[in-house]
């Protein structure tokens, strides 16, 4: 189920605030703890889904300003009037937890046992479970500060204790490591998973929207099937448009498939601990190179590249390809055929390096071009082919124009690697940044006459090989292009 916290401030938008939430949540949490003018009475009439009420003490991250007697006797009244639910913190003690257990005795009332640590996931989370449960918890709640990827395999490790037991458990890691568990938790058995009404709403650290969590990662949906899991690996991983693209793909062929973000920084201990959860992964910056000592094989091409962005798992093998290739040469070649054109290259960074074997691959003649000469003559002297400055430029004749640095992209986005001088009609220019989709480069050449190619076809391009290998499946193009948000 989906819950979302209600965190306005007073009865009024409390109340226009569940009216919304409902449209997409399962169960409602109030936070009475944020409510100035707290009318429960008024605000259980009202609500149409079931509801729990929470009032959390200020030590566990509420905002409740009254005495903790105060605060108890909400609860009770909130028991009177028929909540489904009631949250009492594991730190009140068993006593207090037993008197509610009299309390809503007989009463539709259930009592959530929640306990929190905004500081870390701790080792010994099974013990804390046993103690909440034998307590006579109704459900067990356990939410912690993920500050690795990993520290979530300790909230799903509860998870499948509480299944085996038949017991109910709301488990979550709170914080950016954690936002996995937000989507994970629903579909490995845990009771719920909280998302926000919207931006602004959140109620904890990491909260994703639950809209997000609907739409986008499709927790309803895939609950009760036996989904497969794929990723993005990296650090950052948050400006990632994969979660929208493979998602969407995976939803529109009805794949029982989930593609999540794993912001990683120790990736040996990502690949022991998740190895058992993944068929494939996407790979990012900075684990391009180092993914590949966890690997059962490389692709050749993507070896010589020294870079992996894609994983398949097949038979409990790894196998790492490098998709930027593709993708490059595919786009171009939308265009225009690559070999024996005059192709010249700026950049030998990392997609440089992808795009100047492809186009070698295809049989272009090659030239590199860098800001760093030093850099383009290594990769030149790997592939034969000729390098230099980017000012040699002025100097050079091409059919078709790449850049490969990351001039011109976002917010730098009036910034051009070569003066518009360069861009004469007929040629082809391909400018590999993505964001904004149209750089200043490829307005300037167009206005130019020449023909352009945006790096979002090679992004897409890319994005649909690694599905490919993953699925087998033809990618639905169009409609990954459809979601992407640039
Ligand atoms: P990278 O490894 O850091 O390489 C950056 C390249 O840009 C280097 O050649 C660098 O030259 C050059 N550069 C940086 N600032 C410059 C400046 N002010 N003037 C001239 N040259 C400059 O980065 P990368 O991973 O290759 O990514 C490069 C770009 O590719 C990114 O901006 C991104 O937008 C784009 N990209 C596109 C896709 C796609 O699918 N379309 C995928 C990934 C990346 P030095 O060697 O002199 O430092």
């Amino acid at each position: 189920m989906i819950c979302v916290p209600i965190t306005a401030i007073t009865t009024g938008v409390a109340l226009q605030d569940i009216q919304q939430a409902e449209e997409v949540a399962d169960i409602l949490e109030l936070r009475v703890d944020y409510l100035a003018d707290p009318d429960l009475a008024k605000i259980l009439t009202a609500r149409k889904k079931p509801l729990i009420v929470t009032c959390r003490k200020t030590d566990e991250g509420g905002k409740f300003p009254g005495t903790e007697a105060e605060r108890i006797q909400l609860l009770e009244e909130a028991v009177r009037l028929g909540a489904d639910y009631i949250d009492v913190e594991w730190s009140c003690g068993p006593e207090v937890l037993q008197r509610f257990k009299e309390l809503t005795r007989g009463t539709r009332t259930r009592i959530i046992s929640s306990w929190h640590n905004f500081q870390e996931t701790p080792q010994n989370l099974g013990g804390l479970y046993t103690s909440m449960r034998s307590a006579g918890a109704d459900i067990v709640k356990i939410v912690t500060q993920a500050n690795s990827i990993n520290d979530n395999l300790k909230i799903f490790d509860l998870i499948f204790q509480a299944q085996e037991d038949d017991q109910e458990i709301i488990a979550l890691c709170m914080g950016p490591h954690g936002e996995i568990s937000r989507i994970l938790a629903p579909l490995l058995g845990a009771f719920l998973t909280f998302g926000s009404l919207r931006q602004g709403k959140e109620s904890a650290p990491g909260q994703i929207e639950a809209r997000s969590l609907r739409d986008v990662f499709r927790v309803r949906d895939l609950k009760d099937t036996d989904f497969r899991l794929y990723g993005l690996v990296g650090n950052p991983v948050n400006q990632s448009q994969g979660i929208y693209l493979h998602n969407r793909a995976f939803q529109h062929l009805q794949q029982d498939s989930l593609y999540v973000n794993f912001l990683v920084e120790d990736l040996a201990s990502f690949m022991r601990g998740f190895k058992g959860y993944i068929c494939g992964l996407s790979i990012t910056m900075p684990h391009k190179q180092k993914i590949m000592d966890y690997l059962t094989e490389v692709d050749p091409i993507a070896r010589r590249i020294g870079a992996v962005n894609t994983v398949v798992k097949r038979k409990n093998k790894l196998i790492g390809y490098n998709t930027d290739i593709t993708g490059a040469v595919q786009a171009i070649e939308a265009v225009t055929p690559l070999a024996d054109k005059k192709v010249v290259l700026l950049g030998a960074g990392g997609v440089a390096r992808a795009i100047a074997h492809g186009v070698a691959k295809q049989g272009g003649r090659l030239t590199i071009l860098n800001r760093t000469p030093g850099r383009a003559q290594t990769l030149a002297r790997e592939l034969f082919c000729r390098s230099g400055g980017l000012e040699e430029i002025q100097n050079l004749e091409a059919d078709i124009l790449i850049n490969g640095t990351s001039v011109g992209m976002a917010p730098q986005t009036e910034e051009m690697p070569v003066p518009e001088s360069v861009l004469r009609p007929g040629l082809v220019v391909f400018d590999t940044v993505y964001h904004p989709a149209e750089t200043r480069l490829l307005k300037e050449a167009r206005a130019r006459g020449c023909l352009t190619i945006s790096g979002v076809d090679m992004f897409l391009n890319q994005a649909a090989a690694q599905f490919t290998l993953w699925t087998g499946l033809e990618a639905p193009i169009e409609v990954m292009r459809s979601v992407l948000k640039l």
